[in-house]
């Protein structure tokens, strides 16, 4: 519990070993979630999203630097699925923050796939309220957008960032990922490269035939934004399309339903894992392989024996 208060009182030491806890779960991480969540809800949390090669590192890296010049506080959250590092190995590999290094007003943590995708999720989604609750102002959680589990990922944030890019082959990658329903904010990264405008045209096109949320008076059309990472040109207008989406979800409602949503989905999804949990410790993975056995017998078939776990 002390180390929730330091934490929470800007000790940065105590705020990366509450991040290791909760990142590895169990008792000890559910004590530390309990203290510390009345203290979230504040955040803006901002997912940033695309292909591998778009960009988004190096995007991530300018918006942060941006919002630090404004006085804004930055959390970022980055996940790779693919590394095979833990959590804050990482963190020395990443050299493009290196400029970011010894501002207080900055915290980045790099997760990496820890068991299952499932588990990786989760495991992003509390890490995010630690720096939530430790008082960063943005949490930028940063996304390979490449499948399901990463989609269900930027899905818990209140504004999400698609990033494309020219010249990776797949004329829009957003669209083959599914990523473009939930985009709030699109960018159109390497502007300096050839392409760049026909990407812009192609994203424009889906955004005409259906990407508009909210109700007839209240509607937010995902603006789509040109930018060159590497020299900086285009980020104080995300970072203003940012900004406008938090305001439009602020004074339409929409920000209460998303939070509802969000939790919503959590409480489902935890529920889900610590009944399953619980099932099999107490089934017991013996028992398991002794139904697996039968079934592949053709003795009996997998619903009957769901029903012969369930009613044990
Ligand atoms: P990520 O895999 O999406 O995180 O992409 P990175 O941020 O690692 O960038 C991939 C490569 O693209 C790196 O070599 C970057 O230097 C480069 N890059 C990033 N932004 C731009 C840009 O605006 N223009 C050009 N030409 N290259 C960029």
């Amino acid at each position: 519990m002390e180390l929730v208060t330091e934490a929470l009182n800007g000790n940065r030491y105590a705020l990366a070993r509450l991040i290791s806890r909760v990142e590895d779960g169990g008792a000890d991480a559910r004590v530390s979630l309990a203290a510390l969540y009345p203290h979230t809800g504040q955040a803006h949390i901002v997912g940033v999203t695309g292909a591998p090669g778009t960009g988004k590192s190096t995007l991530v890296n300018e918006l942060t630097k941006s919002l630090r010049s404004q006085g804004t506080t930055v959390g970022v959250v980055a996940v790779d699925p693919s590394s095979p590092f833990t959590g804050g190995a990482l963190l020395g590999d990443r050299v493009r923050m290196r400029d970011l290094a010894g501002d207080p007003g900055v915290f980045i943590r790099s997760m990496a796939t820890r068991g299952s995708l499932g588990g990786l999720a989760r495991a992003t989604a509390d890490v995010v309220k630690v720096l939530d609750a430790a008082g960063f102002a943005v949490v930028l959680v940063e996304t390979v957008g490449a499948g399901q589990a990463e989609v269900d990922i930027a899905r818990t944030a209140h504004t999400t960032i698609v990033i494309e890019a020219p010249g990776l082959g797949d004329e829009v990658q957003a669209l083959k990922a599914g990523l473009m329903e939930i985009a709030d904010v699109l960018v159109v990264n390497k502007a300096d490269r050839p392409g760049a405008a026909q990407t812009a045209r192609a994203l424009e096109m889906v955004i005409n035939r259906n990407a508009v949320h909210g109700t007839d008076n209240n509607v937010w059309r995902p603006p789509i934004l040109k930018t060159i990472a590497l020299d900086g040109s285009g980020i104080p207008e995300v970072l203003a399309a940012v900004a406008a989406h938090r305001e439009y979800l602020r004074t339409g409602g929409a920000w209460v339903e998303r939070e509802r949503i969000r939790i919503e989905t959590e409480l489902r999804n935890v529920l889900q894992q610590e009944l399953l949990d619980r099932l099999l410790a107490r089934v017991g993975e013996e028992q398991i392989q002794a139904w697996v056995a039968r079934i592949v017998a053709r003795e009996v078939d997998v619903y009957t024996v769901v029903q012969a776990i369930l009613g044990a």
